[in-house]
């Protein structure tokens, strides 16, 4: 399996292209701000053909660029139904200060990509050859969700977008943010699995399951390791 990513734009969110090899179709999580240059490299370079765009939320730095590749490849973008307001109105889902520099970037409301594919818990996406499972895990957003990719003989893999990082987590001061709905997603959605589960957050490094177990300050303070 090959999973390669890069960050994009001034809030490096991480965008990943996941595939079963070179040459092959692809599915790419969380193109958001100013991600084309970067993916148009990363798909050159692996000779790699995008099959389905999945969103791991609603937040601008993760779905700038979604309808673009979607509707460039003429693909479905995978949003959650609670997320799927901010493709074409962002501001709603940042505060006001921050809402305000969003509407001088964007310079109008987005186009919602030209096929929506809504997800919901325990929904299978197949594609590229490889098999997503959506997991629900409100908190950092309401229609935030985890894809979790089987390993295939190595450990799992979850994109956990902004719900969990490398030693941290997920940000909740944000409208339809929830801090406690927050550390009840990372209980029932990440610690739950095998320690050797791949994390690939939406932002900064990997991590894994264990690491974060054992170390992530924001877990250990609430008794939830
Ligand atoms: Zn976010
Ligand atoms: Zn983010």
């Amino acid at each position: 399996m090959l999973i390669a990513a890069f960050p994009a734009g001034p809030l490096a969110a991480n965008c990943y292209v996941a595939a079963p090899g070179s040459g092959a179709d692809c599915v790419v999580v969380d193109p958001g701000q100013d991600a084309l240059p970067g993916l148009t490299a990363l798909l050159a370079e692996h000779g790699l053909t995008p099959a389905a765009v999945l969103l791991t939320h609603g937040h601008f730095d993760h779905v700038w660029s979604a309808a673009e590749v979607g509707d460039a490849h003429g693909v479905p973008v995978h949003i959650h139904p609670a997320d799927r307001p901010l493709l074409t109105d962002p501001a709603k889902g940042v505060d006001p200060a921050l809402a305000a520099r969003l509407a001088d970037l964007l310079g109008g409301p987005p186009a919602e990509p030209a096929r929506v594919a809504e997800v919901g818990d325990g929904d299978v996406l197949s594609f590229a050859g490889l098999e997503f499972t959506v997991a629900h895990a409100p908190g950092h957003t309401p229609g935030s969700v985890v894809y979790a990719l089987p390993g295939g003989g190595d450990p799992d893999v979850l994109f956990t977008g902004d719900l969990l990082f490398a030693g941290s987590v997920g940000r909740t001061d944000f409208p339809g943010g929830d801090p406690a709905a927050l550390l009840d997603s990372v209980d029932r959605v990440c610690l739950s699995r095998p320690d050797a589960t791949h994390v690939l957050p939406g932002h900064g490094p990997r991590t894994t399951v264990g690491r974060e177990r054992a170390a992530n300050p924001f877990l250990r303070d609430t008794g939830r390791t």
